[in-house]
């Protein structure tokens, strides 16, 4: 299915913002909860058929716009959560306003229609999963359980109280919750299917389609994993300020610690200094990042620099050292001074 029409932003109004806000008035105006009746509520709006598909397609959506009432046809060979997930994709599709134009199905576009259509199908189809994820998992009803519990937690919630895939719930938790969060899912072999991090987490998510090593986060304010249909979901909180704010009286000058722990690590003097250099670059990342952000205070700098260096395996000796920490301190808080 491709659409005409579909731009990113109009007059600066993010359009998939404006598909969850459809969604939640659709949903008020049919008093729904959760677990959402998405199939009670598509029969006021479509016809709805679940019938197998012997092809790899979750849904389709067909007569939108054409003065007929729009038929819903969902494959009925995909598992219960996803079906819930596509019938609500699938009513985006025929509720969000702009969602008109032709449709026409993929398989009957030439080459040059497919290239000027890609971009809108691909925003059409973010449209109709933010509405998908709003309507399935309501933003004040998810907004009161990260108040109430951790996020491995939530996401648990999410798969049996609002009946979704652990994969879209993973999707939808991950945009919603503070910075400092950051989720895998691994297989059998530990290898890493999908990952993600909050918006404004400075540390990276693991990388996709590695094995996730064993060490990840270790410097997480908490860990928590499950499993779900032959995968591990693991999420992480990483602390969000370390050490207490204006303690720097006993501070060891940072470039002191700096000579004493890379001694002890690289024994070329050359390459020693290049070392040094690259660690005083990481920490000037971070410092300007931070700033950009408006993060000023001592202690959530000193969290994303221990961050950052637990991100990159070129440091992992170094942000082991024990005087990794002292070095921390004392660097961020020159920072400060400077
Ligand atoms: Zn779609």
């Amino acid at each position: 299915m491709a659409a005409q029409n579909g731009t990113n932003k109009v007059k600066g109004v993010d359009l998939c913002d404006s598909a969850r806000n459809i969604a939640a008035i659709l949903l008020a105006r049919h008093g729904s909860t959760v677990p959402v009746d998405v199939i009670g509520i598509i029969k006021n709006y479509a016809e709805l058929e679940i019938v197998p598909i012997p092809f790899q397609f979750d849904g389709i959506v067909l007569d939108i716009g054409c003065g007929a009432r729009p038929r819903i046809i969902i494959n009925s060979r995909i598992p219960g959560a996803r079906m819930r997930f596509t019938a609500a994709h699938e009513l985006g599709h025929v509720i969000i306003p702009w969602h008109r134009g032709v449709f026409l199905d993929d398989e009957s576009l030439d080459t040059s229609q497919r290239i000027a259509n890609v971009d809108a199908y691909i925003e059409m189809e973010r449209q109709a999963n933010a509405f998908a994820s709003e309507l399935l998992m309501p933003k004040a009803w998810l907004a009161q359980l990260i108040n109430e519990m951790e996020a491995s937690d939530v996401h648990l919630s999410l798969i049996d109280q609002a009946q979704v895939s652990p994969q879209a719930a993973a999707i939808n938790l991950i945009k919603a919750l503070p910075p400092g969060h950051v989720y895998a899912v691994t297989d059998d072999s530990d290898m890493v299917l999908n990952a993600g991090r909050s918006d404004g987490t400075l540390a990276v998510a693991p990388e996709w389609q590695v094995q996730l090593p064993s060490n990840s986060y270790e410097y997480a304010e908490r860990y928590r994993s499950f499993k779900r249909a032959g995968s591990t979901y693991h999420w992480w909180c990483l602390p969000a300020s370390v050490g207490e704010e204006g303690s720097s009286a006993s501070l060891v000058d940072w470039r002191t610690i700096l000579d004493e722990i890379v001694g002890d690590l690289v024994s070329d003097q050359d390459a020693a200094k290049k070392f040094k250099l690259k660690v005083n670059g990481v920490v000037g990342f971070v410092n300007s990042q931070c700033r950009r952000n408006t993060v000023s205070s001592q202690g959530a700098i000193r969290a994303a620099v221990i961050q950052r260096f637990n991100d990159r395996a070129e440091y992992a000796s170094f942000a082991k050292h024990s005087k990794f920490s002292d070095f921390v301190a004392s660097r961020v808080h020159s920072l400060a001074v400077d």
